[in-house]
């Protein structure tokens, strides 16, 4: 679907909130849509406690464990060697989406333990570990719709509905703001549910990383993060991949002093030695802790080798590069 021209450019990210809608979950959509209570949503928690099935209630309390409150369920999806699938279920409408299906299986097994339909795929950018199950779940979900970047819609398989920067949609009732983020890919974009302080990157921001710079370079990459750091603190980050300690690793090779980054090193290594997973992680922590969102930190900047005075984008792309030369 091609959508009317795009709206003026908005400046920051918070100056969106009058961001125009486009495409939306019309309930045509949706044949099995439930009847929506009225007044408040119902936490998911409280949906589980009306529940009369055990089973169903304990799926439902641990989707709750990883939703941001009640607006957002949101259930991992481990896959291929490292990728995350994120599964995000509206509650009110049942509207459910899968962002970036790198293959298919795990999703159609999570969706079938939940019982869940699958109405839309979501994808952040083209590569194959983001886009590869979205012509076999079009072809097993009747009516599936693929919404992806604009910028790279020939490069998205299947895709219907374009979405690029300032654009806003809706999953069921819940809004969802795109912001356009090159760099990674030319085409990437992030998506943000500014209600449910939920923000998927895709390979744009990693948990104390950032994306390699295959199609961009840094002014560009460093340009799509800063449209990210202005966002709420308090703001999940459901990035792609299982890349922390790796990045941790590198993290205090160059912030040695920094007692958060330290802290959150000793915290992601002892959750990995027994297999947890370290994403989502705060925006806030990020900004503490991510050397690739702390440009300005004299520390960092000497690490590098960065000229005195360097603008911010040149030591972003000098911590990059070092990161792509490290071994530790
Ligand atoms: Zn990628």
């Amino acid at each position: 679907m091609l959508l009317s021209p795009r709206a003026a450019a908005l400046a920051g990210p918070l100056s969106r909130l009058a961001a125009r809608r486009v495409g939306g979950f019309g309930s045509a959509a949706l044949a099995s849509r439930p009847p929506r209570s009225a007044g408040a949503p119902l936490p998911a928690s409280a949906a589980a406690a009306s529940s009369s099935s055990s089973a169903a209630a304990a799926a439902a309390a641990a989707a709750a464990a990883e939703a941001p409150g009640a607006m957002l369920e949101v259930v991992r999806v481990p896959a291929l060697s490292d990728n995350y699938i994120w599964l995000v279920r509206e509650p009110r409408s049942g509207a459910t989406a899968v962002v970036d299906p790198a293959e298919v299986a795990p999703v159609e097994a999570e969706l079938k333990k939940r019982g869940w339909p699958l109405h839309f795929v979501l994808n952040t950018h083209h590569h194959g570990d983001h886009v590869g199950g979205n012509l076999e779940l079009k072809k097993r979900h009747a009516g599936l719709q693929v919404v992806g970047p604009r910028a790279d819609a020939a490069r998205i398989p299947g895709i219907d509905v374009q979405l690029g920067d300032g654009d806003a949609w809706k999953l069921g009732d819940l809004e969802m703001r795109v912001f356009d983020t090159p760099g990674h890919t030319r085409g990437h974009i992030t998506l943000w549910f500014p209600e449910a302080a939920a923000l998927f990157p895709g390979d744009t921001l990693f948990a104390l990383g950032c994306g390699r710079l295959f199609e961009g370079d840094p002014p560009t990459m460093w340009a799509s993060l800063s449209k990210l750091t202005g966002l709420p603190r308090d703001t999940r980050v459901y990035c792609a991949h299982e890349y922390t300690a790796s990045n941790a690793r590198f993290a205090v090779a160059v912030n040695p002093s920094n007692a958060a980054l330290t802290e959150r090193k000793a915290r992601v290594d002892e959750a990995r030695a027994k297999g947890e997973a370290t994403v989502p992680s705060l925006l806030g922590e990020e900004l503490d802790t991510n050397p690739f969102l702390r440009p300005q930190d004299p520390e960092i900047r000497a690490s590098v080798g960065a000229a005195p005075g360097a603008p911010d984008w040149d030591v972003f792309g000098a911590v990059r590069r070092a990161k792509d030369g490290f071994r530790g």
